[in-house]
């Protein structure tokens, strides 16, 4: 193949990283397929980027080389040594990189074509759109980052006048946008520009650590249109095409996620829902004055070994205590004494979404012990045991029965209808809504407060020494 690489055969390998890409993200749909869906998508990329080095457009490799050497570098350590649970703020991390590419490619075009005289008036108004996206995509998603990764405080700030100060921000923001595209002012750019960055953090101070994920998939979507406004800007076709996909699929798993917990996005980038809390107490104590009953490993064990059927239902806690090898081999043990095991799965468990089916993937339970909320929920009253490991929220009975409860309407987890619930936990702190459990209070529920990991190794342990 001869370099540069013609205009058409370069617009037909960015067609056919296209379409690996749509693959991809069909792939990346369930579990059994994610697999092969992410290698659509690296596939996808290596072509992209071959074809892009091989075009017509690059005048040299040096720099180039450069720093895709140091980008893969830090590309590799990073995703050696990420952990699952931080898996939000890389992703919020890598975000505020594309916004700023956005932002420096928009700028250094402008820069370019200034001088060679070509600026016309559709090419500075996707300057325009890039930059404001760009910049707004950027500090929202550093102010993000550093909510989760506890570098600031994860609570809501908030201040008086503040949607009006947006308001303020977000007006001024877009008249100097239009004049910027309108004269190619200077003054109008760098005001602009700065005005965005600030909007982007007084954006995001306000929303409650707790409701960041939804955050970051509205960031995700943001980062989606900064590309595509950049594909626009250097008339890149994949550009556009792979904005537009991450853009829709960023804007559709937020729906996703506002649907499953019964908020509006309004209600979550307004709303100050959720606390990082981190009250204690001794569990046991707080446990025993309001009337929640804590069991032992062997109470677990007893009512499990001669169980028909009994379904694990994992949340956030599992991820935290990375219990799921352990629950693979209590899952073993009790098949072994024919007893069903089950794993239910809340759309929203976790942190993420897929958050528990990558988990349970990783520790090799097969699919087809994973059932969704909808198709477990009739089982529940049929079954002997639940185990509580480390959710909450996506059992609490609240969204049922309590209409003034913040999480009323959130559709559950039926684990309450069970005959013997358990939950591994380690205290008697809420979940991520917090809001208090009220089926901690219900006859036929015990706590084993602990971390689920050393608890589900010690309901194994029990099982290997033969039980009761
Ligand atoms: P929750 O956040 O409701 O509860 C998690 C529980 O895990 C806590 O009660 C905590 O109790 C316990 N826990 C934490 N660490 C450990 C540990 N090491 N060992 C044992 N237990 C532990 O989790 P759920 O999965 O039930 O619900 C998810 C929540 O997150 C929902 O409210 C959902 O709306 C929200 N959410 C989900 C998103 C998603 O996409 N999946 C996105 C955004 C929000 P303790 O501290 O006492 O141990």
């Amino acid at each position: 193949m001869e370099l540069p690489l013609s205009p058409t055969t370069q617009a037909l390998a960015y067609l056919v990283s296209a379409i690996l890409f749509i693959f991809a993200l069909k792939g990346l749909t369930h579990p059994a397929t994610a697999r092969r869906g992410n290698l659509f998508g690296m596939l996808g990329m290596a072509i992209a980027i071959g074809a892009t080095l091989a075009g017509a457009a690059v005048q040299g490799y040096w720099l180039i080389g450069f720093a895709g050497i140091i980008g893969a570098v830090i590309g590799i350590v990073v995703a050696l040594r990420i952990q699952m649970t931080a898996m939000p703020q890389l992703v919020a991390a890598l975000h505020s990189f594309v916004g700023m590419a956005a932002v420096l490619v928009a700028i250094g075009t402008f820069i370019n074509r200034a001088q060679a005289g070509t600026l016309n008036a559709v090419l500075m108004g996707e300057l325009s759109a890039g930059i404001v996206i760009g910049a707004i995509t950027f500090t929202g998603s550093v102010i993000a980052f550093a909510k989760l990764q506890g570098l600031m405080s994860g609570a809501p700030i908030k201040f008086l006048g503040q949607h009006a100060l947006n308001a303020l921000i977000a007006i001024t923001t877009i008249v100097l946008a239009v004049h910027f595209a309108s004269t190619g002012s200077w003054v109008s750019l760098v005001l602009m520009t700065l005005l965005a960055f600030a909007l982007g953090g007084t954006l995001i101070i306000p929303i409650g650590g707790a409701d960041m994920p939804v955050i970051i998939s509205m960031l995700n979507s943001y980062s989606g249109w900064a590309a595509a406004a950049t594909g626009f800007t250097l008339h890149n076709h994949l550009l556009i095409i792979v904005g537009a996909l991450v853009g829709f699929s960023g804007a559709i798993l937020s729906y996703i996620m506002c649907r499953a917990m019964n908020r509006s996005i309004i209600n979550v980038v307004f709303g100050g829902f959720g606390t990082d809390s981190s009250s204690s107490g001794s569990a046991g104590a707080v446990a025993a004055e309001k009337g929640v009953k804590s069991a032992s490993v062997e109470d677990a064990v007893y009512w499990m070994e001669d169980a028909n059927r009994v379904i694990v239902v994992p949340g956030y806690g599992m991820a935290v205590a990375q219990a799921q090898h352990a629950l693979k081999e209590m899952m073993e043990l009790l098949q072994a004494r024919d007893v069903d095991v089950t794993f239910a799965i809340h759309p929203v468990a976790g942190r993420m979404p897929g958050h528990m089916n990558v988990l349970l993937a990783e520790a090799d339970i097969p699919y087809d012990q994973v059932q969704e909320m909808d198709e477990i929920n009739p089982a529940f009253p049929s079954t002997d045991v639940v185990l509580v490991v480390g959710a909450n929220d996506v059992v609490n009975p609240a969204a049922k029965e309590d209409p003034t409860s913040p999480i009323y309407g959130m559709p559950i987890l039926d684990a309450g209808k069970a005959h013997q619930v358990y939950f591994l936990k380690r205290s008697m702190r809420p979940g991520y809504s917090g809001v208090d459990n009220l089926l901690f209070y219900k006859d036929n529920t015990s706590l084993i407060f602990g971390d689920a990991k050393d608890t589900i190794e010690g309901i194994v342990t029990s099982l290997k020494g033969g039980g009761h």
